[in-house]
């Protein structure tokens, strides 16, 4: 490809509206182009870098048994009502009505697709087991579309989805695809960490994530926060939303400060420290109450004051589908009572406002409740608590794991500390059992003719994501370093002088050369100053960069690695057999 005629245009400068790394440089260096928010044309640029990661995708998804087939975009609200996702599934799911009033949605996931099209074709248990993939374009009308091709609302996915007549099926169908997602992102540069997660609206018991993990706390990029733990015998990883920890003994027992039940003052305490100080009591034996309001329905979360909620394992105890905290003037309006006073005692009686779902509020209490004894919970009046509290003085609440982890906690796997970092997920596979089939009666025939239904497997991988995570993971203050795997060309030469006859003739053979010998090559032939062309070459990320300049004059040429900064001089020939020979693996 002439550089003239590539259709890109990078620019001066970053966008104003990027916040991270990737979406900064893939803007800048003319890979993608807004259309609308979350919604992008992937230019020529990064349509090359698109479908090699693809490919890559391709060849070990076949390589593992899966084949490939391509599902509708588009998909029948019916389907949806069967699996009885329509209603949950929240507002992620942009739904639309055709002419005749049918209504219909855009495929975020095609579990439903893919359980119908199993329905139809598998009637017996000697077609299983059968694993199904396609690479697609998904819609989901995210909250908070940001950082360019990391959360689109348009983007495109992998999916596949494993059929099996046995859990052990399952099991084997399940190890197959890690096997297989370990190299996929080996291949696309990219290290990667399994890790225990939440199952989410996709649904089913056990799931990982794939995760390129971000060394640096500060980078948004990585949106997970994942604990693990270093123990090499043990390995322990799991995404925030699902990651549990053993706690050190603390004093849980209030019985030394409180003998008996009773409400006191406790004037302008509105946080957990400045309570405890006024108290003068420890943090541990306060019960800390938070005000959720999930699926519309209002939820009280119960932890020990010196612990934090994760609001995933919230909504999950409590089965909603979307979670938020209350904001102030909400509690005000419900329990007559500002923050930092709420309290699970006589909540029976609190009434609901129309506004909200539901006829009462649903307790959920931390496992970290369970041991105190004679302890603090505010009074639902402002600048009230009650002390000397046990948990039989309120009505029992649903017991769960509600608590985020911290660093330096320990693994509940081999007792030493938990580390963490943050992650971007790249890929994600979950062990789904009978979730769709029963709903949608996708049943098979058994060795001895009776009816059953597919035990099912689902396997994601973010394919626009993955190559904005090879950004972040791999860049410099200039631009973008490719991994050569999935760089949209291999080479960049550059003459410095289009000028110049000599270096012409020599940059062109070079390019003839290459290109003959398979190698994914750009000819510079703009009329710029090299300085210009060096910096789009880096800025774009070509892996490897061939000079051609005044030394052509003594017979050499520049050949620089862009991964390295390394540079030396050689003959043309030299160059040529140099490039030809690092890029084997790489040239088809
Ligand atoms: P997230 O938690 O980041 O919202 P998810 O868990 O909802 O993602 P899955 O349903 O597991 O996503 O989808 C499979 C894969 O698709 C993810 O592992 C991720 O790589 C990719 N993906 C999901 N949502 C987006 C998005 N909005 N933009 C780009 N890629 C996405
Ligand atoms: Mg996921």
């Amino acid at each position: 490809m002439k550089m003239s005629r590539l259709f890109v245009q990078t620019l001066r400068e970053f966008p104003s509206d990027a916040e991270v790394i990737s979406h900064k440089l893939l803007v800048r260096a003319g890979y993608i182009r807004k259309l609308a928010q979350g919604v992008y044309n992937y230019m020529p640029l990064m349509w090359r870098v698109l479908k090699k990661v693809e490919n890559i995708v391709r060849e070990e998804m076949d390589a593992a048994g899966a084949q490939e087939m391509l599902m509708p975009f588009v998909q029948p609200e019916e389907l949806w009502q069967e699996s009885g996702r329509w209603n949950v599934y929240g507002k992620e799911l942009m739904r639309l009505k055709d002419r005749h009033g049918r209504g219909m949605c855009l495929g975020p996931t095609h579990e439903e697709v893919i359980t119908s099209v199993a329905r139809e074709g598998i009637k017996s248990y000697k077609q299983l087991p059968v694993n199904l993939y396609q690479i697609q374009s998904k819609f989901r009308d995210e909250v908070r579309p940001r950082y360019g091709l990391l959360r689109g609302r348009e983007f495109i996915m992998k999916d596949a989805y494993s059929f099996d007549s046995s859990q052990e099926g399952l099991e084997k169908s399940y190890a197959d695809m890690a096997k297989a997602y370990y190299k996929i992102f080996e291949r696309c540069g990219l290290e990667t960490k399994a890790v225990q997660s939440d199952s989410g609206a996709i649904g089913g018991a056990v799931s990982h994530e794939y995760m390129v993990l971000i060394d640096d706390t500060e980078n948004n990029a990585g949106e997970n926060d994942v604990f693990f733990c270093k123990n090499k015998n043990c390995g322990y990883a799991a995404n925030a939303n699902h990651a549990v920890s053993v706690l050190e003994p603390v004093e849980v027992d209030g019985t030394k400060y409180f003998s008996e039940f009773k409400k006191v003052d406790t004037p302008n305490t509105t946080t957990i420290e400045e309570l405890a100080e006024f108290l003068k009591i420890p943090q541990t034996i306060i019960l800390k109450s938070m005000i959720y309001v999930a699926d519309n329905k209002i939820v009280m979360a119960l932890i020990r004051a010196d612990k934090t909620f994760e609001e995933t394992k919230v909504m999950n105890a409590v089965g909603a589908n979307e979670i938020r905290s209350a904001a102030p003037s909400e509690l005000e309006a419900i329990f007559g009572a500002s923050k930092g006073f709420v309290g699970p005692k006589d909540i029976e009686q609190v009434k609901i406002p129309e506004d909200y779902e539901g006829d009462k509020i649903t307790v959920v209490a931390d496992l970290t409740a369970k041991e105190m004894k004679n302890f603090v919970i505010g009074a639902n009046e402002t600048d009230k608590h009650f002390v000397g509290v046990n948990l039989s003085d309120f009505a029992q609440p649903i017991f769960a794991d509600i608590r985020l982890v911290e660093k330096g906690e320990k693994c509940p796997d081999c007792g030493e500390p938990l580390y963490v970092t943050k992650g971007i997920e790249v890929g994600n596979i979950f062990q789904l059992g009978t979730k769709y089939s029963k709903a949608m009666n996708a049943v098979y025939l058994d060795e001895n003719g009776k009816t059953q239904p597919f035990i099912m497997g689902c396997y994601g991988i973010g394919i626009s994501r993955t190559a904005a995570a090879a950004v972040e993971r791999h860049h410099d203050e200039h631009g973008i370093k490719w991994p050569v795997s999935i760089a949209p060309y291999h080479v960049d030469i550059v003459p410095v002088n289009i000028q110049d006859e000599l270096q012409m003739k020599v940059a062109n053979e070079l390019y003839e050369k290459l290109s003959n010998a398979g190698v994914e090559v750009v000819l510079d032939d703009r009329d710029e100053r090299a300085g210009v062309k060096f910096k789009d070459s880096e800025l774009i990320g070509f892996p490897y960069r061939i000079t051609v300049g005044k030394t052509i004059n003594d017979g050499l040429v520049e050949f620089k690695v862009r991964e390295t900064g390394e540079s030396e001089t050689l003959k043309p020939e030299e160059a040529f057999e140099k490039v030809t020979e690092i890029l084997k693996p790489y040239i088809k």
